[in-house]
């Protein structure tokens, strides 16, 4: 890594800060940072507004239409949008599902789904989780038989994120059971509107709706839609996940917890509390040295890509953890006024 301050990097922060306090809309930041669960217009709009200048997808190639930004940028970039407030755009699409499109998926299916993807017109949900494939996730059990041109899809799916959103959803399904369980996967692009399809939400602890189950009974599906060979949907999977954890270290977010915590311990005069204040700075040290983990692991690989990343995985746990303890630490500060729901905010509609 280099350590030296460098001018260009410094000017691209501040080309950042420009746009951010220029098009990040108000409204839009205050929702951020309260904590909501984002809305899908906040998503789409702040994707459309990123779109404008090129930046929808700050870590695809040139090659598909993203700025060609490094590591580094990138980092700083999701760091500077996070403490303004701006909303996330369509994770599943952006980080997980595009990056196997453009590096594995047909020519047509690039064409089909990576231009729109970049514009916020189609938000996807994952469909890899089942009950009782979770972390054995090779155990899964949704099948797709082949009927001529098509596969007939049969199963359920769990925890699917936003998937009560989604358009479309990237699917691990069983092409063939007699094989080894891992050998016997592929991966679908299924129409999330397809005759078949139920959503039903899943309500999580703190009220909210992001989380669905989805149920395929008798779904089509072109076998156009299939990401590579059948029985290579493992392998795409894998990557995916690795790309999945290798952006999950959520320092920018952890950051944006941080300042919260700090706010409200300062307006509720607890900064003040030796203790209190000891706890908060055993978060700060812990998140500086996530973020120089993270920052190191940048250097040393680069980005989403076509190769296994391991190290994700260690930050993706130790980011989740510091999410744990900031927001145990929140719960304490907000005492009483943490219980306080935001009704308006309890979105259960479908596709909205
Ligand atoms: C907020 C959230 C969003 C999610 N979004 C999606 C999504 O969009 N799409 C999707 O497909 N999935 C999604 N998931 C599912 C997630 O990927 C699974 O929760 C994860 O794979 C773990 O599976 P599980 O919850 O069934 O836990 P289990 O696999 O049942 O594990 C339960 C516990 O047992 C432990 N355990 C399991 N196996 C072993 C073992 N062999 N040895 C020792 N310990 C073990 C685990 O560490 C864990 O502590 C989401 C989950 C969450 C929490």
């Amino acid at each position: 890594m280099n350590f030296d301050p460098d001018p260009a990097i410094a000017a691209f922060r501040s080309e950042v800060r420009d746009f951010l306090r220029e098009q990040l809309p108000a409204d839009m930041a205050r929702r951020t940072l309260r904590g909501y669960h984002a809305l899908k217009s906040d998503m789409v709009a702040w994707t459309r507004i990123l779109h404008a200048r090129g930046w929808s997808a700050p870590h695809w190639p040139v090659a598909h239409d993203g700025p060609g930004w490094s590591p580094l940028q990138r980092h700083l970039f999701e760091e500077e949008c996070a403490v303004a407030g701006a909303p996330p755009t369509c994770a599943a699409a952006f980080s997980l599902v595009a990056p196997v499109i453009y590096s594995f998926g047909t020519e047509a299916q690039k064409r089909r789904h990576l231009p729109p993807i970049l514009r916020g017109d189609t938000f996807w949900g994952q469909g890899f989780s089942e009950p009782g494939a979770g972390s054995d996730l090779a155990s899964l059990r949704t099948r797709a038989e082949r009927d001529g041109d098509h596969y007939i899809v049969n199963g359920q799916k769990s925890w699917t994120t936003e998937g009560h959103y989604a358009d479309w959803l990237f699917v691990l399904v069983r092409t063939d059971p007699q094989a080894k369980p891992q050998r016997g996967i592929s991966f679908l692009l299924i129409d999330a509107r397809s005759s078949g399809i139920t959503v039903r939400p899943i309500i999580s602890i703190d009220d909210a709706h992001s989380l669905n189950e989805v149920f395929f009974d008798d779904v089509r599906v072109p076998v156009e839609n299939r990401v590579g060979e059948e029985g290579q949907g493992w392998s795409f999977g894998k990557l995916l996940l690795d790309n999945e954890r290798a952006f999950s270290a959520e320092v920018p977010r952890n950051k944006r917890m941080l300042a919260r915590l700090k706010a409200i311990a300062g307006a509720q005069g607890l900064i003040g509390d030796p203790v209190f204040a000891q706890r908060i700075a055993e978060v700060e040290v812990e998140l500086a040295a996530l973020e120089w983990l993270t920052l190191r692991a940048l250097a040393e690989h680069g980005s989403a890509a076509a190769t296994a990343w391991p190290a994700g995985s260690v930050l993706h746990v130790l980011g989740s953890e510091l999410q744990q303890k900031t927001g145990a630490l929140l719960v304490e500060v907000l005492g009483e006024r943490g219980v306080v729901a935001y009704p308006e905010h309890h979105d259960c509609t479908a596709g909205q």
